[in-house]
């Protein structure tokens, strides 16, 4: 495990978190990922922009062991996810992922949906998980929708809790697949600024979005996709007004 103390240090200076190397990944015939070299600080946030289809989803789900890969390497904290399928649940517990769709479990309580994972896979007794979903909920800060179901939620509510979700089984890194891209627009502020709040508290992130105002604000580092492959990468302020690549400067036109 990662040295908290790591976090006290600039950027530049800390461990890597995540690191990538060489990572192909195909759906049979198609080549989705192309040697594509990631290399994450803790406490980094980086946003990933890319055109549909290029293959940004299926980067962040590798991470989390959800899709295979064919070659390459991948280690999270420290455990190494090319080597043995051992190491999913291991994974699992580093990293939370929230995903475009909440996927909260309908017919339980928002407070159920939060206590499951803590109390099945991380065995906390029951009154410790709430106690810790309640803290969340604050945090999110719709701690008096504990015991409703998600269905009486909005949008932007429901997918605070599923940040809380994530939150509670307490991971190191955080994956987020363009959380707000189903939202209703006056809804999308609410959740950009818990993760903005989450950004701050130095957790490592990686998200994708296209909410380039996010991006542009809390981004240390955005990487841009195009057919499988990293075109560009570079701060906020390199990528978005100092381009250097055609295909960037085409992408950026089009969503700016
Ligand atoms: P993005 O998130 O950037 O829109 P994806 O990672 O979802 O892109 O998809 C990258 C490519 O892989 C696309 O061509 C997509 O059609 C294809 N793809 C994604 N998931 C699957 C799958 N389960 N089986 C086959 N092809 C897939
Ligand atoms: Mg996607």
């Amino acid at each position: 495990m990662l040295d908290e103390k790591n976090l006290q240090k600039p950027l530049e200076e800390r461990e890597d978190i995540i690191v990538v190397k060489d990572l192909n990944k195909w759906y049979g015939k198609l080549h989705v990922l192309k040697d594509v070299d990631v290399n994450v600080k803790q406490g980094e946030v980086v946003v990933i922009l890319g055109p549909s289809g290029s293959g940004k989803s299926t980067f962040i789900r590798t991470i989390n062991a959800l899709e295979e890969f064919q070659k390459g390497e991948i280690i999270v904290d420290e455990i190494n996810l090319s080597h043995d399928v051992s190491n999913i649940d291991a994974i699992r517990k580093e990293t939370g992922m929230v995903f475009q769709q909440f996927n909260l479990f309908p017919h339980m309580t928002i407070l159920k949906n939060i206590t499951l994972a803590p109390i099945w896979v991380r065995k906390w007794k029951r009154e410790k998980a709430e106690k810790v979903a309640m803290e969340l909920l604050e945090r999110v800060g719709i701690p008096e929708q504990a015991h409703k179901y998600p269905g009486q939620l909005s949008g932007g509510q429901q997918q605070r809790v599923a940040i809380a979700r994530a939150l509670a089984m307490q991971p190191r890194i955080m994956l987020f697949d363009e959380p707000t891209s189903a939202l209703d627009p006056e809804m999308i502020k609410e959740v950009l600024d818990v993760m903005k709040t989450l950004a701050k508290s130095g957790m490592t992130m990686l998200v994708v979005t296209h909410e380039m105002n996010f991006a542009r604000e809390v981004a240390d580092r955005i990487i841009l996709f195009d057919e499988g492959e990293i075109i560009e990468q570079g701060t906020p302020e390199e990528l978005f007004d100092n381009p250097k690549h055609e295909r960037t400067k085409l992408f950026l036109s089009q969503i700016l």
